[in-house]
């Protein structure tokens, strides 16, 4: 067993559930150095107390959970060994003699910072500390809000199923376990189930391996409430679509409300079969955008209110203006400075808030302004026009629908004015720039390949 590869799959599994961010602050300073099997213990090296609590009082469950499913073990016992502490190097080796020097049932002190609780410590799997309350509303994500507190009020009835797409990070599986944690509020023991589809998957594989489908798919069927997270990882697997297809059905003859999120709308999620695809689209149909600054201030905000820590409004405006398109991200980002101020225990400055996430404010800017240049290098070089041609006013059909195709990414990842992106080509008034939003916005509906393909150059431009 390749303990490296583990750790790594588990490492994207995180980053898939809690963001690259947080992997990156807490997750990487972490070493998995041994596993034994016969006590079913995982050996864990972390630099200093202050992870390991951290990871402990956050992130336990899921590290049972999916250090669990990649080992095969229902069971784990997660043992941290703190270097600083210890002093020692960790032997690396099938010994199952390691002394372990600090377990997770060590003394935990409170925690200051207690966010993003894992999912998964109840049986339904839904997360209690996804709930309205703590979901800020702001024009992004407004319809999405009110159609999910709708169906809280009328499970079954009102939208059915309700869907919810948008980019990663953005807000939907927030909304899904807040749609749970209502309606367990509402009605005495609903029987509701969180489920991610990757997981949906996964268990369907189990089902078949060890016979048991009808047994897996009774589970479903006698629920009130079906969560479906990230639909779109039931993709090109055919056997199990049909499963989900019987389960959709029954649950939806019988009135039951179902809830499912993706990246995407039905339409475009590639390697779903027609009847699944028409069966999604038959309900509410609700999207989650980027936020506005200004919503992205008022997570902050609240996020820093659950720390009991109070964000001024130049270190929220500073965090909010270095992240362009993930709540998760920008949460983050506030996390490493709440924890940075924590450590040091330095007053919560804009200057430290600099300090922690580099660069100034000014240097931002500029980085706002480099990101029109990289998204319109990104698109000469995809279409192959070069950056005069497509400033032009040359209106030939590939043209125009690579310059649409570049103001439309412009809105996207910046979320800039449209006078600024008119500005950039050379046009004298946001009107053209709304034109092409709108034709670009129907091309995307119409044309799949060119939706996808578009979905990529943005996920090549952010990450560059
Ligand atoms: P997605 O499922 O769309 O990838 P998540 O629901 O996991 O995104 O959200 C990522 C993080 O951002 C979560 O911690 C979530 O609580 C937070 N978040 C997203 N949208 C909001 C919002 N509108 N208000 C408060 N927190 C939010
Ligand atoms: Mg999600």
């Amino acid at each position: 067993m390749n303990l490296d590869t583990i750790w790594q799959d588990f490492l994207n599994i995180i980053r898939q559930e809690a963001g690259s961010r947080i992997v990156e602050t807490w997750f990487k300073a972490v070493v998995f150095c041994q596993w034994d099997s016969h006590s079913k213990t995982v050996y864990l090296k972390v630099p200093n107390t202050f992870v390991k609590d951290w990871i402990i009082s956050n992130y336990q469950p899921l590290f049972k959970l999916h250090l669990g499913r990649l080992l095969n073990e229902q069971k784990l016992n997660l043992i941290f060994l703190d270097d600083l502490k210890t002093g020692s190097t960790v032997k690396v080796n099938n010994s199952t003699e390691l002394m372990p020097a600090y377990c997770e049932k060590t003394n935990n002190e409170k925690k200051k910072l207690n966010l993003l609780k894992p999912l998964n410590s109840f049986k339904n799997a839904i997360n209690d500390n996804y709930k309205f309350d703590n979901f800020v509303v702001g024009p992004n994500n407004s319809l999405a809000y009110a159609a999910a507190n709708a169906v809280t009020e009328k499970p079954g009835i009102l939208y059915n199923p309700l869907f919810i797409y948008g980019s990663s990070g953005l807000g939907k599986t927030h909304l899904l376990h807040a749609i749970g944690n209502q309606i367990k509020l509402n009605q005495s023991k609903p029987r509701i189930l969180y489920q991610t589809a990757d997981r949906f998957v996964s268990e369907f594989i189990n089902a078949i391996r060890f016979n048991k489908v009808p047994l897996f798919e009774n589970k479903y069927k006698d629920l009130d409430v079906l969560l479906i997270d990230d639909i779109q990882f039931i993709s090109n697997k055919e056997q199990t679509q049909e499963s989900f297809f019987h389960i959709f059905n029954m649950l939806y003859e019988s009135q039951k409300q179902i809830i499912i999120t993706s990246d995407s709308m039905p339409k475009d999620i590639v390697g779903l079969a027609q009847r699944l695809r028409t069966r999604l689209d038959g309900g509410l149909i609700a999207d989650v955008q980027i936020p506005t600054i200004e919503t992205k201030i008022a997570i902050l905000k609240k996020k820093a209110d659950y720390h009991k820590e109070i964000l001024s409004d130049e270190v929220a405006y500073f965090i909010a203006s270095r992240v362009l398109s993930s709540i998760r991200e920008l949460e983050g980002f506030l996390i490493r400075v709440l924890a940075f101020a924590n450590l040091t225990q330095e007053p919560l400055s804009l200057e430290l808030a600099q300090r922690v996430l580099g660069n100034s404010t000014k240097e931002n800017n500029l980085n706002i302004l480099v990101n029109f240049d990289r998204i319109a290098t990104c698109i000469s070089q995809h279409y192959n026009f070069s950056l005069e041609e497509l400033r032009s006013s040359k209106r030939n059909k590939n043209i125009t629908l690579a310059r649409n195709a570049a103001m439309y990414l412009m809105k996207k990842i910046t979320n800039k004015p449209l006078s600024e992106i008119a500005s950039f080509w050379l046009r004298k008034d946001h009107s053209t720039v709304v034109h092409a939003l709108n034709k670009f916005e129907e091309v995307k509906k119409t044309n799949p390949q060119i939706h996808n393909e578009i979905e990529n150059l943005h996920k090549i431009i952010i990450s560059q």
